[in-house]
């Protein structure tokens, strides 16, 4: 066996989505699964299809063209750079937009291949990443795009708990319908689509919060790991663990727990400190910031703590587990989100999905 690995659960994943997906259709919610923080693997792919997704959804136009056997319509999340529109209306069957200019230049590719590309206006409710902050300027571009021939506009999304931390509730995602109905009345055009967010909007759903009409969610750290964003609660009948990380032993020793001579700065230029434990067993395996950031590992033995790391190494202290670890041993982690990204496509990682 080779390691570093991340050992991928398709099991564990397909469950999580058939449980979210329970809670999801009992408000007529479709679920675009979201495969970008596993590098859009064809395989991780397959188990949220079989999970129940309505849609495919990646920030990266390459993880979407690695998907194109899998027969479901697929969304590209990030907006459209002007220098891929080719290849976003060959691999994606729908983008989210919010610049008039990226969109006429969809049509013109769209229709050169003789499609039609879908599209969902983006509405910024407060959170300032992307999306139309003033509803005006989505009504002045309507009449254009109803125009275009190669676009054809299905409805509107948001995104929220992004940059800004901005939370889903009853005012801003009803604010989102509002737009839906002014379009829909005042433009005489159908939006079958109104995506209300990323997994920081389930939280609505258990609260008995949401907004009826809102019909799409994007989700991707609810189903790899089980979990709402806004507040950071676990969604009951998931698993955390679908995907785990190894690393290998390399050094185990009692070493004392404050460097030794004059402090400067460590590896990545910041002036580390230290608290004096006395002398504690060191154990440092081969992994490191170029794969994961310490602070996204979270041993599966609990009586481990991670100490830091550097580029390709990460030290933990483990005086006081119950396992006497040696060189060769295998040490297991559960990821967060962030970890799971970094894991994923790190070159140095083996991945194991079964
Ligand atoms: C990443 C992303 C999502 C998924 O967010 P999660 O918090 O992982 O559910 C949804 N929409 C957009 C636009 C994204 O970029």
């Amino acid at each position: 066996m080779e390691y570093p690995r991340i050992k991928v659960d398709l099991g564990k994943i397909e469950h999580n989505v058939a449980t979210i997906m329970g809670i999801c259709r009992g408000y007529d919610i479709e679920v675009a699964g979201v495969t970008k923080v596993f590098c859009g693997n064809p395989k991780i792919a397959q188990a949220y299809i079989d999970g129940g997704v309505s849609y495919l959804a990646d920030s990266r136009i390459e993880n979407l063209r690695g998907l194109k056997k899998l027969n479901i319509p697929k969304i590209l999340l990030r907006l459209p750079m002007l220098s891929q529109v080719r290849q976003v209306v060959e691999y994606a069957d729908i983008s989210l937009n919010s610049e008039i200019a990226t969109i006429r230049a969809l049509s013109q590719e769209a229709e050169a291949i003789d499609k039609r590309h879908r599209i969902i206006l983006m509405v910024d409710l407060g959170d300032l990443r992307e999306g139309y902050y003033y509803e005006e300027e989505i009504f002045n571009i309507l009449e254009e795009v109803k125009s275009l021939g190669g676009i054809e506009l299905i409805g509107i999304g948001t995104n929220l708990t992004c940059y800004g931390g901005v939370i889903p509730e009853e005012w801003n995602l009803g604010k989102l319908m509002g737009i839906s109905r002014s379009i829909e009345d005042e433009f005489d055009m159908d939006m079958k689509v109104i995506s209300g967010g990323n997994s920081s909007s389930l939280h609505l759903l258990s609260k008995d919060g949401w907004i009826e009409g809102i019909n799409n969610l994007r989700l991707g750290e609810s189903l790899v790991l089980g979990l709402e964003t806004a507040y950071g609660s676990r969604i009951d009948n998931t698993h955390d663990d679908a995907f785990k990380l190894e690393a290998e032993v390399i050094e185990a020793k009692v070493k004392p727990s404050m460097p030794v001579g004059k402090i400067g700065r460590d590896a990545f230029g910041e002036v580390p400190t230290f608290i004096d434990r006395g002398r504690r067993k060191r154990i440092i395996c081969a992994v490191g910031k170029q794969d994961v950031e310490p602070g996204s590992l979270i041993p599966i033995d609990g009586e481990l703590s991670i100490l830091g790391g550097s580029s390709d190494h990460l030290i933990l202290d483990g005086t006081d587990s119950n396992i006497d670890y040696a060189i060769g041993d295998i040490v297991e982690f559960k990821l967060t989100y962030g970890g799971i990204l970094g894991a994923m496509t790190s070159e140095y990682i083996k991945k194991d999905i079964f």
